[in-house]
């Protein structure tokens, strides 16, 4: 065992039991009942609380986020949920807003306070915009790295072959820093399933880089969609690499159809997203759970053209999927906080995740008697460590 530089006193685990933890290199070496280890040089006092692994922000989106900006008030589509009409409202907005650079960095101060310390964000890349948004959050990134992990999609908020010389842009946004490959509804926006989805997986396999696709379209043709994505995720041998986020059309489906579907969704390793939204379907998370998917999730939109909610914490997040979903049981609320923790890590890929030895050293405290309480109480007044150092308390970073 390495020696231990930091000792966690009185941490309570989520099976109830009192521990030390011990941290060298950034890592846990040590977990052992209370005053089982020796004195460390550091000591770091839990007091009983309950000591969790970071949150998993797996969607998000840094660069249209007006939190921190000026308030500016929602505008409604003209005839129902529409994307192009949202999208062409987000331009006019990002007009007047406070640099970008400015906006990301509370939405990111604000995540890591809440205890995120792992982020998936998409950046716009498209013909409006070029690769200008992610040249700038790639820029954040770097700036923060000592206090979160984010991984970057190159998102076509305007289409592909909407949007002239957008395939081209994501491939280089890819040879830029973006980690993975989005897209945006391939049918409804772009109408030609096939055609988008072959620029997507083209860069997915000429990069080597994983994909994660917007998908809003409902019923029917959202779950199509979602086969067409499983295929071919499967042909490319993309299996644990590909998300979609959203998928409403999950939602949709009589619940032998979405078994159907889930099954195939689990055997092709694709991951959903979700974020309970407020007024629509979304995917019956216990259901896809139970056929082997995995489900995580993201506030998505903060304070943005889409819609003024969210607060960046992911505690909070599995309180509403957990509410939508209608979960109550202590091992449905478990579920709930499984979605905005380990399933986050699995389907972003992380290594050395969780409460054990080896794993990194990134965790928060919260003031809960165990994990079902957390997730419906949602208790604020948290610590939040990365590789065993501080870095927010009481809602603020430290730096
Ligand atoms: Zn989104």
């Amino acid at each position: 065992m390495a020696e231990i530089e930091t000792l966690f006193t009185r941490a309570k685990l989520a099976d109830g039991s009192l521990n030390d933890i011990g941290v060298a290199g950034g890592r846990i070496v040590a977990i052992a009942p209370t005053g089982a280890l020796a004195d460390a040089a550091l000591q770091v006092d839990i007091a009983g609380a309950l000591l969790v692994p970071a949150f998993v922000e797996g969607h998000i989106h840094l660069d249209t986020s007006f939190y921190g900006d000026k308030w500016i008030p929602h505008k409604p589509c003209t005839n129902g949920f529409d994307v192009h009409e949202r999208v062409a409202f987000q331009a006019e907005n990002m007009a007047s807003a406070a640099p970008m650079g400015e906006r990301a960095r509370k939405q990111l101060e604000l995540c890591v306070s809440n205890g995120s310390l792992q982020m998936r964000s998409h950046v716009m890349v498209d013909g409006s915009v070029g690769l200008k948004s992610l040249e700038t959050i790639l820029g954040i990134r770097e700036e923060y790295c000592d206090v979160i992990d984010i991984q970057l999609v190159a998102f076509p908020q305007s289409g592909i072959l909407k949007s002239p010389g957008t395939a081209d842009l994501l491939d280089e946004a890819v040879a830029l820093g973006a980690d993975l490959v989005g897209g945006l509804d391939p049918a409804s926006f772009d109408r030609d399933i096939d055609g988008h989805l072959d620029v997507v997986f083209g860069v997915a396999e000429k990069r080597g880089v994983g994909v994660d696709i917007h998908l809003h379209d409902f019923g029917s043709l959202g779950a199509f969609t979602v086969e067409e994505i499983c295929a071919r995720t499967v042909a490319l041998g993309l299996q644990g690499k590909v998300a979609i986020s959203h998928a409403y059309g999950l939602g949709d489906l009589d619940a032998d159809t979405a078994r159907r579907i889930g099954a195939k969704i689990a055997a092709a390793g694709v991951s959903i997203m979700t974020n309970a939204p407020g007024d629509h379907v979304f995917p019956p998370v216990a259901l896809l759970r139970a056929e082997g998917v995995t489900v995580f999730a993201g506030n998505d939109n903060i304070r943005d053209s889409w819609w003024p909610y969210g607060d960046g914490d992911m505690l909070a997040r599995a309180m509403m999927i957990g509410y939508r979903s209608g979960f109550y049981t202590d091992e449905e609320l478990t579920a709930a906080f499984d979605v905005v923790t380990s399933a986050g890590a699995k389907a972003l890929g992380l290594e050395g995740y969780g409460i054990a030895i080896g794993a990194r050293a990134d965790f928060v405290t919260l003031a809960a008697e165990h994990v079902p309480e957390a997730v419906v109480a949602v208790p604020k007044g948290r610590r939040v460590f990365k590789a065993g150092r501080v870095v927010a308390e009481n809602g603020a970073l430290v730096r």
